[in-house]
């Protein structure tokens, strides 16, 4: 995917904000049609069905019929690859979209060009030996700075050419967030070339250091600067003390509003640097196995049982996502496809990577670590780095359920042990 910043003219932009209202509206029919669906039903209508009904909708309804019906089968389109991928997706099932928050529209190309196979041959039809066209969108380069897009209903649309190339895809899509148009435009890019004499490289996520490689460096995720974070406060005050639906809340939320896009602009951009040059310079990227998801739960609990610290955990979750974890893994992953692994994470941070005891008491604090075997010292995220590297997270835990006949009464052992002589088989070095 290549996405740009876009500079709609006042028109323009009323327009796509049209084009937005549009393929909202069709996505939560969509939604709301298949939300009545049960299991024992026969299958709700897909996507061909509905387009039919799209069809009659846009007849008796003025405000729909009045649209682009391209913009609007589209919408359909991209709710029926988001439900055909919800076990994949990660996002489950399709929900509804919001006004200003889910704002956006796919275009498909209206140019025609000839398709090509892979060797770079005219695809010809089996049938009838005809040369197979394809759909592209239609771009213009201005010049070394700016191009434009064909957005139906709008004419030509600049955005900002921030790559050299101009884009060659079937469809794109535009985005409005936070007051901000994007065209992201649909290309699998190329995967990184595999470096010739790359190494294995171990990577330890923090809160405290975003990232520690197990060469010893480490990279840390920017973020707001202290006085940015200073303004959020105040903003957020004053949206707080000013009067129900006045103009000052609207404009102190959207300065908040601001100031945190900024905050996720840059930890997208670092993710995105540094992901490239993890695919660029290691063979092997190894990560250790999170579930970030779990991990950032919320402590509150039940009306029945509140929980406990529940402000301090919430301060931790918005720690632990603001270092982008997951947004690093996948995209390194997407940059160097088959060239990440995931290593279990339990005893990563206990065991010595020079001998391979696991002893709790060889962290001394976050920073440091001293085995209490071999006494060797190391700063304790490198060392856990070093063991992501070369695949070891220590022995699993004790197993609660027994291999085959049922399972075993839970033992009241505390999940911590008491320091064991384990060596782990593998030699490190
Ligand atoms: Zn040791």
């Amino acid at each position: 995917m290549s996405r740009f910043r876009m500079y709609p003219t006042p028109q323009q932009e009323q327009q796509m904000l049209l084009h937005c209202a549009h393929a909202r509206y069709v996505w939560n029919l969509a939604v709301e049609q298949h939300s009545h669906w049960y299991k024992s039903r026969k299958a709700a209508p897909g996507f061909a069905e509905q387009c039919r009904q799209l069809t009659e909708a846009r007849r008796d309804n003025e405000w729909l019929g009045s649209g682009n019906a391209d913009v609007q089968q589209q919408a359909l389109k991209d709710f029926a690859k988001a439900k055909h991928a919800k076990f994949t997706s990660g996002f489950g099932e399709p929900t509804w979209r919001k006004k200003y928050r889910h704002e956006g529209f796919r275009v498909i190309g209206t140019d025609r060009v000839p398709e090509l196979t892979d060797d770079g041959s005219a695809r010809l039809n089996a049938k009838t030996g005809k040369q197979v066209m394809g759909r592209s969108v239609l771009v213009q380069k201005l010049n070394r700075r700016w191009a434009q897009v064909k957005v139906p209903g709008c004419g030509w649309v600049r955005f900002r050419l921030t790559r050299p190339e101009l884009p060659r895809a079937k469809t794109f899509r535009v985005t409005l967030r936070n007051g901000r148009w994007h065209v992201a435009f649909a290309v699998i890019p190329e995967p990184v070339e595999v470096p010739g004499r790359g190494e294995v490289i171990g990577i330890d996520r923090g809160v405290k250091i975003t990232a520690a490689l197990s060469d010893g460096r480490k990279l840390n995720c920017p973020q707001l600067t202290v006085k940015e974070r200073a303004q959020v406060r105040k903003h957020q005050r004053r949206a707080a003390r000013a009067p129900k639906g006045s103009e000052q809340k609207t404009a102190a939320y959207a300065k908040v509003a601001r100031l945190k896009a900024r905050e996720a602009d840059r930890r997208k951009d670092w993710c995105e640097k540094t992901s490239t040059m993890l695919a660029r310079t290691y063979r092997l990227v190894r990560f250790e196995k999170l579930n970030i998801k779990n991990m950032t739960r919320t402590a509150r609990g039940t009306a029945g049982q509140p929980g406990k610290q529940v402000k301090q955990k919430a301060g931790l979750n918005r720690a632990i996502l603001a270092q982008g974890w997951g947004l690093l893994r996948q995209r390194t992953e997407h940059k160097a496809p088959g060239r990440v692994e995931d290593v279990p994470a339990p005893y990563t941070s206990l065991r010595c990577s020079a001998c391979g005891w696991i002893d709790k008491n060889s962290r001394k604090s976050q920073a440091e670590f001293v085995c209490s075997f071999c006494g060797f010292t190391c700063n304790a995220d490198t060392n856990a780095a070093t063991n992501v590297a070369a695949g070891q997270g220590g022995i699993p835990r004790p197993r609660r359920s027994a291999g085959a006949g049922g399972m075993t009464a839970a033992t009241s052992r505390s999940s911590i042990r008491e320091p064991q002589p384990t060596w782990v088989e593998i030699p490190l070095f």
